[in-house]
């Protein structure tokens, strides 16, 4: 079938699904291919569950509302620029080391006060979130925030040609997914797809971090829109005040303000220059982007702070690379509090740079003043260190059921598959 025929089906239906276990009534189900399932095979199961149509590419599940493409996952992108391109809705795409999801969800949460903005859900960022994000988007939306995420080059580049951005927001460049990026080199071509494309485009606009060295020799010939904390920039900034959560104050056309957030780490400070920024050049009034920054509360364990009856936890165990390590443990270093801990779990996908970023992290940690420091992973474990050490979180877990520690600040950070994560229930 033509995609415009596809697409007018589509506009008869009530959004897009690829998971059959979330059909809803009326919606279109694109059967997708992954590693150890088969869509098509669930097309039948999504009609009865109460799709209008199914997408399939393999003919013996083609049949009547069971429509037959080259390839579902194709078909999913191309409908989606498709759909975008008959909306013509202002598109800024977020991609960058770290910081992306907190950065979406805080300029989401600015832009929303004035504009009816879709946004990407969650961590929606790859070669099927970028499509169904887009597939999302109604002819009531005024903007649109999309995410992107990626782990090897060339990804930045397909999501860019299937989303068409109009703005662009690289949150930084840092060291991680070195495994499938090759090197750092690798890591700043691959964001910088994204300028690449906007280059290519009339009226763009990109926002940049001013003070980032990377970031200043790929945006050439690009209109820039410059956060930071040099003063006289369109929005310049900086912490003030050193209670765990970030405060900050910032200037712009010499109007100040001063907002208190609730996202823990100093390395939010750009983030949240990042949502000032973007917030000022689309006209949303400076009160209210002070009170959406303020109000935004972060979730699924991205620098999460968590009192329980005996310790102070500050919960980052959703993702970890040299880059966003050494941000959180400086961060902690900075605050003025008593007895801090660590736990620290593995940096995955680092390739053959492991040892020597996990060396790093250890050589930083012993110019820190944490009372107790804990390791948790095999990567860790190839390095003496001297720390207190567990091969995994389970073996940590049997010693805090024993010995709870009490009356600690304890940083808990590691990559998501150490899963760190379920530690806070024994501290
Ligand atoms: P993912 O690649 O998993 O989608 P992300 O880029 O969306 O990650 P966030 O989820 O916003 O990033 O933040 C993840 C972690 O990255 C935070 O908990 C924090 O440790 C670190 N981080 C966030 N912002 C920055 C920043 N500006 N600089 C350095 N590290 C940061
Ligand atoms: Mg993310």
């Amino acid at each position: 079938m033509k995609l415009e025929e596809l697409y007018s089906l589509f506009l008869t239906c009530k959004g897009i699904t690829t998971d059959s276990r979330h059909c809803p009534q009326g919606s279109m189900f694109v059967a997708l291919k992954g590693e150890t399932f088969n869509g098509n095979a669930f097309a039948a199961q999504a009609l009865a569950q109460g799709c209008r149509y199914a997408v399939v590419d393999e003919p013996e599940y083609a049949g009547e509302h069971c429509i037959l493409v080259d390839n579902c996952l194709t078909t999913l992108q191309r409908l989606a620029t498709y759909h975008r391109r008959q909306l013509k809705t202002p598109i800024l795409g977020i991609t960058g080391t770290n910081g992306k999801t907190t950065t979406k969800e805080l300029v989401s949460a600015v832009l929303s006060c004035k504009y009816n903005t879709l946004f990407t859900q969650g961590n929606l960022n790859n070669h099927i979130g970028v499509p169904l994000t887009l597939l999302r988007l109604t002819p009531q939306h005024e903007m649109a925030v999309v995410e992107m995420g990626a782990n090897h080059p060339g990804e930045i580049k397909t999501l860019v040609h299937i989303a068409e951005p109009d703005y662009g927001l690289i949150t930084n460049v840092g060291k991680a997914h070195l495994l499938g990026f090759g090197s750092f080199e690798g890591v700043i071509r691959t964001k910088g797809e994204l300028y690449d494309y906007l280059r290519g485009k009339s009226g763009s606009t990109i926002f940049i971090q001013n003070e980032n060295p990377y970031l200043n020799n790929i945006a050439s010939q690009l209109h820039c829109i410059r956060y930071g904390q040099t003063p006289g920039l369109f929005v310049s900034g900086k912490t003030t005040g050193c209670s765990p959560y970030l405060s900050f104050c910032w200037t712009s056309e010499s109007i100040s303000h001063e907002v208190q957030t609730h996202l823990i780490g100093s390395y939010n400070l750009d983030n949240a220059l990042a949502a000032v920024a973007i917030g000022r050049y689309f006209g949303v009034p400076d009160t209210d982007i002070c009170k959406a920054i303020a109000s935004y509360l972060p979730q699924n364990n991205r620098s999460e702070l968590k009192e329980t009856a005996s310790n102070r936890l500050i919960i980052d165990a959703y993702n970890a690379n040299p880059t966003s390590m050494h941000a959180a443990l400086e961060n902690f270093r900075q605050m003025q509090v008593p007895h801090r801990m660590v736990i620290l779990g593995d940096m995955k996908e680092l390739g053959k740079s492991s040892i020597e970023e996990h060396q790093k992290v250890i050589t930083y940690l012993k110019t820190c003043p944490f009372e107790r420091i804990v390791l948790v992973g095999p990567e860790f474990a190839a390095i003496p260190s001297g720390y207190e050490h567990y091969q995994d979180v389970y073996q940590l877990i049997e010693t805090l059921k024993q010995e709870k520690p009490e009356g600690y600040t304890i940083l808990i950070k590691g990559s998501n598959s150490m899963k760190l994560s379920q530690i806070p229930d024994y501290l």
